[in-house]
């Protein structure tokens, strides 16, 4: 089995992510997160955040709505340009990626049946498209159609699907454009003096034909964004500033510096707008693969947006020459991270396998989640040995400790010591707190490193400082 099979496999034994609606066959490209996954993931989110309040540039946050009307995505390109070329197969019907199969002597031939009985490509869109308000969208469409007849097929199509796409809300495909329209209305409250940034963490979604690799790809996914507004002649400076700070972020999430590298987009990559652009590249078990982009935008954004709404965009800023204050429009650099894809990084890296004993002494794998201590899921788990009145009391008034100290963890009295560490190594807890006999006389407890397995003793009170320290999140 290979490493992906093994850790979603993982991921479902443990209630970390499942598909969604498995109980009627699963739909493809959707998970849900369950407890242990929904922290791990609040984690990494949290480091985020923190590393931009807690930074040295001026950063405010945006919780944009993930509907939003059609003249956004007209002016920001989305419904003229985000969309892949379909074909169809004549003979089984289905729709593929004609860029995305293998050919035949040049032909393009049908990778569920073989036929090469394949339509032209057409374009389509990547945006979910739904109605806003009382809209029956079928009534409108066959009152259209009737009202029409006397056009070719072609024509009808053409005219329908525009005057739809006008009338349509879309599921934002990206976080980033919330913060380009509302620029004018967020910066009043901020001091606007560049440079400065807005982020916003959110769900964006893809209405991909290729699904694959897990939660690589899916059709519904979270991103952590942040537009930071500088001067054009800042460009250079800050998007090297970004990127440094961003690689630095993903090298401590990540254990093995060897998973992560940088890739440069060649000039003929880059969009028309964009300056340069980075991606930030995990080493997934197909292949490094991208977990976040760092481009240099321009002032495209801005004003395409400007352009469309007949608004103006600008900051004020003082200018020697003229004296007073001038306009200008900000140029933006984006670091743009995927907090699915960075949530499936970590524990693709996190997972490991070693040599290990199981409860009755035999050598067998020891499956173990070396989370960092805090993105994992709990910071420690306290063990009465047996199942004691006492012991679990004062198990209990350790937790009562950990969790005064705001620190996640649990109690777990069932089963052997042996499969109790078993399962805390699979879910990633670093520390195991073992309450046995020897603790009611002199409040000592073992604690077991999830990572070395090596134990130490100690007073519980001591162990509980050290998990608090250990489990810091990193400045
Ligand atoms: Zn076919």
């Amino acid at each position: 089995m290979d490493i992906l099979q093994k850790v979603l496999s993982l991921c479902k034994r443990r209630g970390l992510v499942i598909q969604s609606a498995e109980i009627y066959g699963g739909a493809k490209s959707l998970y849900d997160f369950g407890h242990l996954g929904f922290l791990i993931k609040e984690n990494i989110k949290e480091f985020w955040k923190q590393s931009l309040l807690f930074s040295d540039e001026s950063i405010f946050f945006i919780d944009g709505s993930i509907l939003l009307p059609f003249p956004v995505f007209k002016a920001s390109g989305h419904i003229d340009c985000f969309t892949d070329p379909l074909v169809d197969c004549k003979e089984c019907k289905i729709r593929f990626r004609p860029d995305k199969v293998e050919k035949e002597l040049g032909e393009l031939k049908c990778p569920s049946c073989g036929s090469k009985n394949i339509s032209d490509p057409r374009l389509f869109n990547l945006m979910f498209r739904t109605t806003l308000g009382p809209v029956d969208q079928l009534e409108e469409i066959l009152t259209f159609v009737l009202q029409n007849s006397s056009k070719s097929k072609e024509e009808i199509l053409k005219d329908l699907q525009e005057q739809i796409l006008k009338s349509s809300v879309f599921l934002r495909p990206e976080t980033a454009q919330n913060i380009f329209c509302q620029f004018m209305n967020l910066t009043k409250s901020y001091p606007r003096k560049l440079p400065f940034g807005i982020a916003q963490i959110g769900r964006a979604f893809r209405n991909e034909i290729t699904t694959e690799k897990f939660l690589f790809r899916v059709a519904e996914f979270e991103q952590m964004e942040l537009e930071f507004f500088v001067k054009s002649q800042d460009e250079n400076f800050y998007f090297d500033y970004w990127l440094d700070k961003r690689v630095t972020w993903w090298k401590k999430i990540i254990n093995s510096d060897s998973n992560l590298r940088i890739r440069e987009y060649s000039q003929n990559e880059l969009a028309h707008y964009a300056k340069r652009c980075c991606d930030i590249e995990f080493k997934f078990p197909w292949g490094f693969d991208e977990v976040e982009g760092v481009a240099s935008r321009s002032d495209y954004d801005l004003l395409a947006h400007a352009r469309a709404s007949g608004k103006d965009f600008f900051v004020l800023e003082s200018s020697e020459q003229r004296g007073g204050q001038v306009k200008i429009v900000p140029w933006v650099i984006e670091p743009s991270c995927g907090l699915t894809r960075a949530f499936l990084a970590v524990i693709l890296d996190a997972y490991s396998e070693e040599p290990g004993v199981d409860a009755e002494g035999q050598e067998k794998v020891r499956t173990v989640m070396k989370l960092k201590p805090f993105l994992a899921p709990y910071k420690a788990a306290v063990f009465p040995l047996v199942k004691n009145e006492e012991l679990i009391k004062l198990s209990k008034l350790i937790h009562d400790e950990l969790k005064r100290r705001r620190l996640y963890s649990c109690v777990e009295e069932n089963q052997s010591i042996g499969k109790r560490y078993a399962k805390h190594d699979e879910i990633g807890t670093p520390f195991c707190i073992t309450v046995d006999f020897n603790s009611l006389k002199d409040e000592s407890v073992t604690v077991r490193d999830r990572d070395s397995t090596e134990q130490v003793r100690c007073h519980w009170k001591e162990a509980v400082d050290n998990v608090v320290s250990l489990c810091q999140m990193p400045a």
